[in-house]
């Protein structure tokens, strides 16, 4: 009987212990959401588990993995000062539009002509997410951008798929890639043998095809062909829209029977665009810092306007992303974390835009469930 009482009031000690660090984790959270102290609320924050479903490659290699690639490719790069070097990938403070932050991309993609290059930037990325934290990513880049030294976006794929499996052969995390067909002129071919290259590698270190480029220059709705054509072969996509063009352009992208949506920020006062969101259950991939750098939409100037809530409280899916980790200066963990910092998100407004990660990658039922259980583990510790 003592034993008996003496285990009871163990295991009230431990309910007590356990009801006070879901209290403290939660006044952590609600300060994180609402105020910019202490090292605990960003130690707090980074119990999130970290799913990236939007991320470009090309936008996202670190300096010294520009300068690897620059030396494999025989490049000469203006400088081979890191700081130098990253002030030409990152994105000016005088940013003015889509069309400026797109020219960040010239070094990285001069570098990434040839297939060791590719392959090189493609395991160096995927390790540096690893060491973020990062429990899975899609990893996007259009492989028609890399054929000006004769390689052709096959070649290119392959590369880059070797990339992947030798990092993931040291990694824990997963990922897998998107490749990008992209808005422009006299490319049509090029297009297809994108989404037919995404037919080939389907599952094999592929996951989808996508739609980028300058959204505002060339309309979405040329693309429907396109998009007829992925969908006729099985090949699932999402499409960049609404972020440098009006809703019209997501509703076109809605129509090709996308269920995600790369961005989508256009739409967050937009009554029949958020019910056509919910009604068809898509996913926005959300970015936040680019979203303001490209000033994706004119009167949200500030983290602190970011208007994910106006999705969430409309029960439209939306997730968090960096697109450009050196174009934006971003990691996943920061963008998070301004997003508490500018008290735009709360803990559990963050649990949901983990779970609608989960749901919306690409993978199979069996694999969401093992991701959510890891992001579960994680969100609970
Ligand atoms: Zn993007």
């Amino acid at each position: 009987m003592k034993n008996f009482v003496c285990c009871l009031m163990k295991n009230k000690n431990l309910l007590l212990i356990n009801m006070y660090q879901s209290i403290l984790v939660s006044v952590l959270l609600f300060c994180g959401a609402c105020s910019e102290h202490g090292d605990k609320v960003e130690m707090k924050i980074s119990n999130y588990a970290l799913i990236d479903l939007h991320l470009h490659l090309d936008g996202s290699l670190s300096p010294e993995a520009l300068c690897e690639m620059a030396r494999i490719s025989n490049v000469n790069l203006p400088t081979t000062d890191l700081n130098e070097l990253r002030a030409f990938m990152e994105c000016p403070e005088d940013c003015e539009s889509l069309n400026d932050y797109l020219e960040c991309f010239d070094f990285p993609q001069q570098v990434m002509q040839h297939k060791d290059a590719i392959e090189y930037g493609v395991y160096d990325l995927v390790k540096r997410l690893d060491k973020q934290g990062l429990l899975y990513a899609e990893i996007r880049y259009a492989p028609q951008l890399h054929l000006e030294n004769g390689l052709t976006q096959d070649e290119v794929v392959q590369a880059s798929i070797s990339g992947l499996n030798a990092a993931l052969a040291e990694c824990d995390m997963q990922a897998q890639l998107i490749l990008c067909c992209m808005r422009g002129d006299n490319n049509d071919e090029l297009n297809k043998t994108t989404v037919e290259l995404t037919k080939k590698y389907l599952g094999r270190g592929v996951a989808a095809c996508d739609l980028a480029g300058a959204e505002a220059l060339f309309k979405t709705e040329k693309y429907k062909s396109l998009f007829d054509y992925a969908a006729s072969l099985g090949v699932p996509y999402t499409i960049h829209a609404g972020e440098a063009d009006e809703v019209s352009s997501m509703q076109d992208a809605i129509s090709f029977g996308t269920h995600r949506i790369g961005h989508g920020i256009r739409s967050y006062n937009d009554n029949h665009t958020l019910t056509l969101l919910y009604d068809k259950n898509i996913t926005l991939e959300l970015c936040p810092t680019s979203n303001l750098q490209t000033k994706a939409v004119g009167s949200i100037n500030s983290m602190s306007q970011y208007p994910i809530c106006e999705f969430i409280n409309r029960n439209v899916k939306v997730t968090v992303n960096t697109d450009n980790m050196t174009v934006s200066n971003t990691t996943l963990l920061k963008e998070f974390q301004k997003l508490f910092k500018f008290g735009v998100i709360n803990s559990e407004q963050a649990e949901i835009i983990v779970r609608n990660s989960v749901d919306a990658a690409f993978l199979s039922d069996d694999q969401k469930k093992d991701l959510l259980e890891k992001c579960q583990k994680i969100m609970r510790r």
